[in-house]
């Protein structure tokens, strides 16, 4: 039997695909939400596409709040797409 790799769906855009191809973003037990850069970190996570039309679009459209089933801050929106921009550099 062919064992299939869990895939993982972009917030912003909606395409599908291997983890490998994501940017993680992870709550913490805590509530902290941000940036998983190492894609190890504890917690809930979402996936968005290493684009910033994706972030961008996951910023205005509120998606993480579906995500993780809470009011995120637009404040978290913004400091993830800055800590995203800075990658970019
Ligand atoms: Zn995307």
């Amino acid at each position: 039997m062919e064992k299939r790799k869990p895939e993982r769906q972009c917030t912003g855009c909606g395409k599908k695909g291997g983890k490998e191809n994501f940017i993680r973003i992870v709550k913490t037990s805590d509530g902290m939400i941000s940036l998983d850069i190492s894609g190890k970190a504890s917690g809930r996570g979402a996936y968005v596409c290493c684009d910033v039309a994706c972030i961008d679009k996951m910023c205005k459209g509120r998606r993480l709040d579906r995500s993780f089933r809470t009011h995120v801050d637009e404040a978290i929106y913004r400091s993830i797409l800055e800590e995203f921009n800075k990658l970019e550099k």
